[in-house]
């Protein structure tokens, strides 16, 4: 498929892909922005190390076009770091130094290509449609197509660096699993066509009901692991129990007639003693829940 109809496809179904320019001249940054705007793009600008940072990990920028001569991107660290990020942005250097050592250097740093300046229009756009194909594919290994959340690997993954950063900066951290109760019900009751579509619409339920920091991962089937970072126990239970009510309260009578979706929830909370490792804090959080559904289910309940 050429660039073009790519563009134009996506135009139509609305999913025009996210660009970050980073550490650009303001004469460069408009250019380019109006030249990716005409294409349908959707165009951030910054130049601040720590603010595009924190974008890119909690929006969904496909592409990070960098300039290597500006002076903060001068520090090297911003490619690695960015490269690392969970939602892997593809990363292109724009650099005035074309020797082999330099972009030799770009690549093993984490970028997916490199132009010299000024980049032609054509080169630019066919490197960052390039770009979004090579995200793409990485987004699917990571993230369950049923429903678009973060897959158990990747919740893994994200779970090891989030105890990493709680460790080093004594941050707070909480993780709570969620089951839908009886849910082999709605498929033994609807069928799995209905089953998967209450599934889609709890997803979405998850997602507009938490902060862009939170992760939102399904562990498995019906079990969804959310990770809170800088969150206390106590707000911790505050959102489960606000979450379990909206799903209680949620309309699903369009699939599943008058039959009522709950959820029961547990909690766990790296500054609970025990509960410092990964495995320790799911390990944690599914005894809460295993206890919650003791309970008699549509309940949260707190490892301790
Ligand atoms: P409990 O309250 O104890 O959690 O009961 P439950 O019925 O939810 O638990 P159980 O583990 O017995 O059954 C989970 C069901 O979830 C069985 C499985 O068929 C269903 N399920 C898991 N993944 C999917 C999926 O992707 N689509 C559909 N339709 N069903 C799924
Ligand atoms: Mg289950
Ligand atoms: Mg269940």
């Amino acid at each position: 498929m050429t660039s073009t109809s790519a563009q134009n496809m996506r135009k139509k179904r609305g999913t025009e892909p996210e660009i970050l320019l980073f550490g650009l001249t303001p004469r460069l940054s408009q250019s380019l922005k109006q030249l990716f705007q005409r294409n349908h793009y959707i165009v951030h600008v910054e130049n601040v190390l720590d603010h595009a940072l924190s974008l890119v990990q909690t929006s969904e920028i496909s592409v990070v076009l960098y300039d290597q001569d500006s002076k903060e991107a001068k520090d090297w660290n911003f490619i690695r770091r960015c490269s690392k990020l969970i939602s892997h942005p593809s990363i292109i250097a724009l650099t005035r130094e074309n020797s082999v050592q330099n972009i030799r250097a770009l690549f093993g740093q984490g970028a997916i290509d490199c132009l010299i300046k000024p980049p032609r229009p054509q080169s630019l756009m066919g490197a960052v449609e390039k770009g979004i194909e090579t995200r793409t594919a990485k987004i699917y290994g990571i993230k369950d197509v049923l429903t678009g959340l973060y897959n158990r690997y990747a919740f893994k993954e994200i779970l090891r660096q989030e105890i990493d950063r709680a460790q080093r900066y004594d941050r707070h951290l909480s993780l709570l699993m969620i089951d839908i109760d009886h849910f082999k019900s709605v498929n033994d009751l609807f069928g799995h066509v209905i089953g998967d579509q209450v599934l889609e619409e709890f997803s979405d339920i998850l997602k507009s009901a938490f902060r862009k920091t939170d992760i939102i991962t399904r562990f498995g089937g019906e079990e969804f692991a959310i990770i809170l970072p800088e969150t206390t126990i106590g707000h911790a239970t505050m959102l489960a129990e606000r979450i379990r009510k909206s799903i209680e309260e949620y309309n699903y009578s369009h699939l599943v007639g008058k039959k009522k979706i709950t959820v029961s929830i547990g909690i766990s909370n790296y500054h609970t003693p025990g509960q410092k490792s990964d495995a320790t804090l799911i390990h944690s959080a599914d005894k809460a829940l295993f206890a919650a559904k003791k309970e008699g289910r549509n309940k949260v309940c707190i490892s301790v």
